[in-house]
């Protein structure tokens, strides 16, 4: 090689360690006079004049929960609308976010579908669930029937997540429980830098037995870690069958993975949630599992991890 060219790259490397790029001073530091990229720099940089005002509206909620999950299928969005459920029932001032855009089902759980979001005054007012006067926002409530989720892709998906966060009226809130799609995707980065100052209490992982899913939930702590986004715990949901008749339990999918990994990950196993027909049922029509099958076998295991919720330090 060149030793001049040695040289260059030895300079340049030296130039741009301390380059504020990914900081508030991009293009504004000294270092940053003569440099090529300055105006592209502060045309990025600066204080987002959103931000502020998404802050007002977070800090008025005491605590924000992000429900994730490796994959689809495993009951993330079943296990968010019955997390809000089981708070209402404990007298929590609730509010549920769905930002999966491609996919979003808590209209259909909450039995909202028939609302239409209000814009008032102090913004967005978000639709109220029957069931225990949970605020509902959905990206399924403000989209046109005609308007495919095809078109919200990068910097448009974007933009409406954020929109969402800064323009809905949630008032004061206990909790705000986050719906987001499986895996990590833009919607997860969006939400976590959006909430950067009023930081979220952490994300609750929800899985499947099947030995399977194991791999997707390490690539999903992988990503809480770098993120920084505490994780709060892992719940085992569809663990294993309650006879509707004996009462006993058949374990319908293989694996018993989950504990290793949380012992290897050093993470709690929040709850395991049985396979309940009742819960499909009130799924599918939009029904509070707590008011109409009192007796269910999701029921115990619901409470537990709602108490321990309400444990959570105030931030
Ligand atoms: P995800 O959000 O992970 O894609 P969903 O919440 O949409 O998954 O759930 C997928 C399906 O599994 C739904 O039909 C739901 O009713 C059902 N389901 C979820 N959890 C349970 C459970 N514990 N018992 C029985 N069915 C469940």
């Amino acid at each position: 090689m060149n030793p001049d060219m040695n040289l260059l790259d030895d300079k340049q490397d030296d130039a741009l360690s301390g380059c504020p790029a990914e900081t508030e001073l991009a293009g504004r530091s000294s270092m940053c006079e003569g440099c090529p990229g300055q105006a592209l720099c502060q045309q990025q940089s600066g204080v987002d004049p959103d931000q502020e005002f998404i802050d007002i509206r977070m800090n008025a909620i005491l605590h924000k929960i992000i429900v994730v999950s490796g994959k689809g299928g495993v009951g993330k969005s079943t296990l968010a609308a019955s997390l809000a459920l089981a708070l209402a029932q404990q007298k929590k001032r609730v509010g549920i976010l769905d930002v999966d855009i491609c996919g979003p089902s808590i209209s259909q759980l909450m039995s909202v579908q028939g609302q239409k979001v209000i814009n008032t005054q102090w913004g967005w007012k978000p639709l109220q669930s029957k069931h225990g006067k949970i605020k509902v926002m959905s990206v399924a409530s403000l989209l046109d029937q005609a308007e495919s989720a095809v078109v919200w892709r990068g910097p448009r998906k974007t933009q409406l997540i954020k929109q969402f966060l800064k323009n809905t009226f949630w008032g004061k809130l206990d909790y705000l429980i986050i719906d987001t799609p499986p895996g990590t995707s833009d919607e997860h980065l969006t939400v976590l830098k959006v909430l950067k100052n009023t930081r979220p209490d952490g994300a609750v992982i929800v899985t499947t037995p099947q030995t399977v899913a194991m791999d997707t939930i390490r690539k999903e702590i992988d990503f809480c870690n770098k993120m920084k986004l505490p994780i709060l715990g892992l719940v085992e949901n569809m663990s294993g069958f309650v006879c509707p008749c004996c009462q006993e339990i058949t374990h319908v999918f293989s694996g018993n993975g989950l504990e290793s990994l949380a012992k290897e990950s050093k993470l709690t196993v929040l709850e395991k949630i049985p396979l309940d027909q009742a819960l499909v049922r009130c799924c599918e029509d939009g029904e509070s599992i707590f008011d109409r099958y009192p007796d269910s076998s999701v029921l115990n295991p619901l409470e537990r991890l709602a108490q321990r919720f309400l444990q959570l330090p105030n931030r």
